[in-house]
């Protein structure tokens, strides 16, 4: 069952330290969020297993990861200084400003006003004075994706590395973008974090290979616990297209609040490589560059042939806000128990799970139960398999509602059974079956070892 709204994610997020609104104790800062204790958790997860199925389980992509200042240059040749922008529309009469493809009837979304100003581009890049002296002419921008460093560093790359085509560079890191309107809680913000994948190919390769990313993306969401059903792929039209892209995938989830992006997957043919090179006429570019005379590099790679092209690129890029919010989404359940008792239930694959385990003592503040209830904390978190929590509530009951809530996996109890019989003993909770099995304590590492290895 998808969760039946934005707010009761919100409010589950808020209650139980997912997510924050950043400076909130100072009424805010709109578009922008922070992370908290669990937050930090699920979203470290969800990066992690983008990498090991990007970077450690591929043998053809590797991982960098740069830096968010950017030289104004790389934006100007990118495109983005001039290109990246939305035509906005101010409204004379309440100093609102708005999409202009927002506007309805002509008349002004927040007051109904008709004085409107005719549409003007507005750059969404954040731009930022960089060195001591504030005179306008040392500026630089926070990146607005984080491809731009992947092709900056194309060359860096493949000198160290000895790679051939087809390979990638992987990477996740904050972007910035001042949108207008941010909205739908985490979906649209201002700082986001992205986990992009520039995969390079040989001219005329690339539709082949556009195909097969965005398989091979669905089939990765899929093992993040999204349902295929509440999954779509849209074909961009080409008058929608981004200023670099030849085609363009939109993986769409059913996100509260109506089915919309969750990543795309690009085409940019040789556009970035070919803006950022210098001698591009040699280069037999197909895309429309601009003249570069600032770059010292070719970023070309020798082919099968001993040719030297520039190649092709495709890109996967997922915003990791907007996967959380779809994991978070997928995961959420309400379940009837029967007899008035319902339960929240956050039913996440384990992997992406902030807490693995929590160790339980089924009495508060009793010594030789705590202790033993820290020796197995101790022992499990030698698993390597994430976080185990330590609880010291005493209120079973309320543990195992919190633990639903936040989506831990398992809940191991430690009551007086362990520490009077022999072999000592506790009881393991699963979250989703609510089972509870007796399991010797000289048992639980593989025990553990097996269920989170499955
Ligand atoms: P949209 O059409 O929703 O504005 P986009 O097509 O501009 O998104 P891309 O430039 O393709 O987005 O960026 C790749 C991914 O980065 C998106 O699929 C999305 O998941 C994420 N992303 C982009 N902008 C934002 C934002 N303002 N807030 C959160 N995530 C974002």
């Amino acid at each position: 069952m998808v969760a039946k709204s934005m707010e009761q994610l919100v409010s589950l997020c808020k209650r139980r330290g997912f997510i924050f609104q950043n400076s909130d104790i100072y009424g805010g800062l709109q578009g922008v969020y922070d992370y908290g204790p669990l937050g930090v958790e699920l979203k470290n997860n969800l990066k992690a297993a983008w990498w090991r199925s990007m970077v450690y389980e591929r043998d053809d992509i590797e991982g960098l990861d740069s830096a968010i200042l950017t030289n104004q240059k790389v934006l100007h040749y990118s495109g983005h200084e001039d290109t990246f922008s939305d035509p906005m529309t101010d409204c004379r009469k309440c100093k609102g400003r708005f999409r202009a493809d927002h506007i309805k009837d002509g008349k002004c979304p927040n007051c109904g006003s008709v004085d409107l100003t005719d549409p003007r581009p507005f750059n969404l890049m954040f731009k930022t004075n960089i060195g001591p002296v504030d005179d306008g002419a040392n500026f630089g921008y926070l990146r607005p994706e984080t491809a731009q460093a992947i092709f900056t560093q194309f060359k860096n790359v493949v000198d160290s590395t000895s790679r051939k085509l087809p390979f990638g560079i992987a990477q996740i890191g904050k972007s910035f973008r001042n949108e207008i309107t941010p909205r739908n809680f985490i979906f649209r913000v201002r700082e986001f974090e992205q986990a992009e994948l520039e995969y390079f190919v040989a001219p005329g390769e690339d539709e082949k290979w556009h195909e097969i990313w965005k398989e091979e993306r669905v089939k990765w969401w899929e093992n993040q616990g999204l349902k295929r059903e509440n999954i779509n792929i849209y074909t961009t039209p080409k008058n929608d297209l981004a200023h670099y892209a030849k085609a363009c995938y939109d993986i769409e989830y059913q996100f509260p609040h109506g089915m919309e992006e969750l990543e795309g997957i690009a085409n940019r043919t040789d556009y970035d490589l070919g803006n950022h090179t210098k001698a591009q006429d040699e280069m037999n570019l197909t895309s429309n560059c601009h003249k570069n005379p600032d770059s010292t590099q070719k970023l070309c790679i020798s082919d099968d042939n001993n040719k030297w092209v520039i190649p092709f690129v495709i890109e996967p890029s997922m915003g990791v806000d907007r996967g959380v919010l779809a994991v978070m989404t997928e995961a959420y359940t309400e379940e009837d128990l029967g007899e008035g008792n319902s339960r929240i239930v956050l039913k996440l694959k384990k992997h992406l799970a902030p807490i693995k385990v929590a160790v339980i003592p089924l009495k508060k503040n009793n010594e030789q139960i705590m202790s033993k209830c820290k020796e197995i904390k101790n022992n499990l978190l030698k698993l390597g398999i994430g976080r185990v929590a330590l609880e010291n509530t005493g209120n079973i009951g309320k543990a195992y509602r919190r633990h639903d809530e936040v989506g831990t996996p398992l809940c191991i109890t430690v009551d007086f059974e362990t520490i009077e019989q022999y072999p000592e003993s506790v009881t393991i909770r699963d979250r989703d079956t609510m089972k509870q099995t007796r399991v010797n304590v000289a048992d639980l590492k593989d025990y553990l070892r097996n269920y989170f290895a499955e």
